[in-house]
């Protein structure tokens, strides 16, 4: 397949689509929702819209697989959050081509997902692929606000769309660069804006972090670990965090030797790192 024009087709779609102001709040992603919608029209693939709440809209459509397998979905939001545009070098809803980079407010989280999702599914229509599930092409609004009005009120009033086997959406990604080093990463998400639990040992001086010490004190020593397993790059000096969680040991538990050592640069104490199970 000559994927030229369909580059091509992809960044007129975004550009268009990055004129539209979605920002979350109030978000009124309708014009959103009608603008992808009426690129599925104009091929005759049938579009649901469904409202939420005034100027708020789910799309809904879908390509029929012969039911031998569950449904996958690909799910994407229409809002953005909102603009401070003191902060921003050029405007944020004109869909600025630059340099061989789009520019605007969404462009990556997440219209310009959005946009792949929408020519996935329209070459899937276009050259008749036969498929064993259906394929639910899914815009939601108020996705950086919460979801209320978005995917959670879709899961609480419409099972019969959320009933899927798979669902893509945002959050992974690629790159071929990482720390410096030149990699093969893709990494992937199955879970967004949920607490993920850790409970990490760091043996030192106790100390609260608002009061500053001799000596290095043991949450001081968890920082760089927590960076690296919340995904941030660990500063060669990490800011004392306004708000620890406790240091352990639990009671009852033996000291052990610092697990994020001083003495090491930060990169490698946050690798050796371990958070227990
Ligand atoms: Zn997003």
């Amino acid at each position: 397949m000559d994927l030229a024009p369909v580059f091509a087709e992809a960044l007129d779609i975004l550009v268009r689509y990055l004129r539209i102001d979605t920002s979350n709040p109030p978000g009124n992603e309708k014009p959103a929702a009608r603008f992808l919608g009426s690129l599925l029209e104009s091929e005759g693939i049938e579009c649901e819209y469904i409202e939420t709440q005034p100027e708020r809209e789910i799309l809904v459509a879908r390509l029929r697989g012969d039911g031998s397998k569950r449904p996958i979905m690909l799910c994407n939001h229409t809002d953005v959050v909102p603009v401070e545009a003191q902060y921003w070098d050029m405007p944020a809803f004109e869909g600025v081509v630059r340099d061989g980079r789009v520019y605007g407010r969404g462009a990556i989280d997440m219209k310009g997902c959005g946009v792949m999702q929408l020519m996935a599914f329209l070459l899937l229509h276009r050259n008749r692929v036969p498929l064993t599930r259906d394929v639910i092409f899914c815009a939601v609004p108020d996705e950086e606000a919460g979801s209320t009005w978005g995917m959670k009120w879709l899961s609480e009033h419409r099972p019969d769309i959320c009933d899927v086997e798979f669902e893509l959406s945002e959050g992974g990604g690629g790159a071929d660069r990482f720390g410096g080093e030149d990699v093969r990463l893709f990494n992937v998400a199955t879970n967004e804006k949920s607490i993920c639990w850790l409970q990490l040992t760091a043996v030192g001086t106790p100390a609260t972090a608002a009061a500053s010490t001799t000596t290095t004190p043991s949450c001081t020593s968890c920082a760089p670990c927590c960076a690296s397993r919340s995904g941030t790059a660990a500063s060669p000096s990490p800011p004392i965090p306004r708000r620890t969680s406790t240091a352990w040991p639990r009671p009852g538990s033996s000291p052990r030797a610092p697990t994020c050592p001083p003495s090491k640069p930060r990169s490698a104490a946050a690798a050796n790192c371990r958070p227990r199970s």
